[in-house]
């Protein structure tokens, strides 16, 4: 066995234990251990773990064509991979940008927007606005573009100017005798102040995932929030930028999560389920009229990544993106998501400690509290997240639990992701598990 001794892991000091195979819905680490992947390790492995058939088409394309620089070439996976995502895509989404992975799709999108405005003569437009709570990615700017205090916090200052408003949270946010739709509008009527405090036409866009994941755990927002966040979007001409590296790709029962809201973005970020774990790879997809913005000799044309349209990268994602559309995986998504979500009902609706069970499709989120009346969260040095992060892999069991500020509140959440391929015996298994953890 080689040493691991080299490797800078990252997270921790600690040495983590070394998987050495993976097969459908399960890891395997060296000494055998199988781990059900409750997580799809962050939201990537939506087909499970050893696919025949993306594995047969990585094989085959390595073979012929592993890789040519797009500084040269295009290559016929990559004009596959275009086609099928621009056919499923929601309206008005014509051109793809392919890139490595989330925050290279982030941070493309940041730097295609803004050169856009400069393109169509409004270079007074720098700024960004997101949500409070929100992870954009890890890169400088995709992290600057995101309202994550703690994640920032180290390497302050940043690069992009960001203004952050309150995330679309019903949970903590809905008011006493307010309706979800009334919440749903006050929370984006946020987004229209915030404008015309900083001044319309010093904005670019508004960046948002549809379904919050990473750091609030499967937090869709409510009906008609993005419907009015797209008309306040219109009516300022900034542009929507829906981050859905997380939950895109067939996550939430939908192909793109954003068709459950009816809206369509002009810039949509997706990575993770897109290689579903085969090969790193992601894309910023966005509207003919952005793409045709940029005349020959752009400033955007000096953005680019060595890895841009990897053959082989494009090849196995042309296959998980047809198995995810006309070979029925997301409505296999929608389905059991829907089962898991009844188990995690059935086990957990009255546990003193979950507040909350929420989420759509295969991505589904459970808010750990310490008193379920008030919703108080457990005080952080409590440290209940790692605790149940360690205590379900104790039990053979990968979720992924966070804790983080909510709006000035520490709370806990355990977020799940696991296979589309997952049987109801497995449902079954994920939800003893995590019992047991808690
Ligand atoms: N955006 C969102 C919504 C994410 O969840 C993540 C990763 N957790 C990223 C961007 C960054 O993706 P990556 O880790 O592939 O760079």
């Amino acid at each position: 066995m080689p040493s691991a001794s080299h490797v800078f892991h990252r997270s921790s000091r600690a040495t983590p234990p070394r998987a050495v195979s993976g097969h459908g819905a399960y890891l395997v680490d060296e000494n055998g251990k199988q781990y059900l992947d409750g997580s799809g390790g962050a939201a990537v492995s939506c087909l499970g773990h050893s696919d025949a058939e993306v594995i047969a088409a990585i094989q085959d394309q390595v073979g012929r064509l592993a890789f040519a620089h797009t500084g040269f070439f295009t290559s016929e996976p990559a004009e596959r991979l275009a086609d099928r995502l621009v056919a499923h895509a929601p309206d008005g989404i014509d051109k793809v940008y392919f890139v490595s992975g989330g925050s290279e799709a982030v941070e493309t999108a940041l730097k295609m927007a803004r050169q856009y405005f400069i393109e169509i003569g409004q270079p007074s437009r720098t700024r960004f606005i997101a949500r409070r709570q929100s992870y954009h990615g890890n890169t400088l700017g995709a992290l600057s573009a995101g309202g994550n205090a703690w994640r920032k916090a180290p390497f302050a200052p940043l690069m992009a100017e960001s203004h952050h408003i309150a995330p679309c949270y019903a949970y903590r946010g809905q008011e006493a005798g307010e309706s979800l739709e009334d919440y749903g509008l006050r929370v984006a009527n946020e987004l229209e102040a915030e404008l015309l405090r900083l001044g319309p036409d010093t904005v670019i866009g508004f960046v948002a995932e549809p379904v919050v994941g990473a750091t609030m755990g499967a937090v869709p927002a409510v009906p008609g929030y993005f419907r009015r966040i797209r008309e306040i979007c219109d009516r300022y001409g900034i542009l929507l930028i829906l981050d859905e590296v997380m939950c895109g790709m067939g996550r939430t029962g939908t192909l793109f999560a954003c068709e459950q809201d009816g809206i369509s973005p002009d810039i949509v970020t997706i990575a993770k389920g897109l290689g579903a774990g085969y090969q790193p790879i992601g894309a910023t997809l966005c509207s003919g009229a952005i793409h045709d913005a940029f005349a020959e000799g752009s400033g955007f044309f000096q953005h680019g990544h060595t890895y841009i349209g990897h053959a082989t990268a494009c090849a196995a994602a042309d296959v998980v993106v047809g198995k995810l559309t006309d070979g029925g995986m997301t409505a296999r998504s929608a389905e059991m998501g829907e089962r898991l979500d009844r188990a995690l009902r059935d086990r957990f609706g009255q546990h003193p400690h979950i507040g909350d069970i929420r989420g759509r499709g295969m991505f589904r989120g459970l808010e750990i509290v310490e008193d379920r009346e008030t919703k108080r969260p457990f005080a952080p040095e409590k440290g209940v997240n790692k605790a149940i992060k360690a205590a379900a892999f104790e039990a053979g069991l990968i979720c992924y639990p966070m804790g983080g500020t909510i709006d000035g509140r520490t709370g806990d959440h355990v977020l799940l992701a696991p296979p589309f391929i997952l049987t109801d015996d497995q449902v079954g298994e994920l939800v003893d598990k995590l019992d047991t953890a808690f």
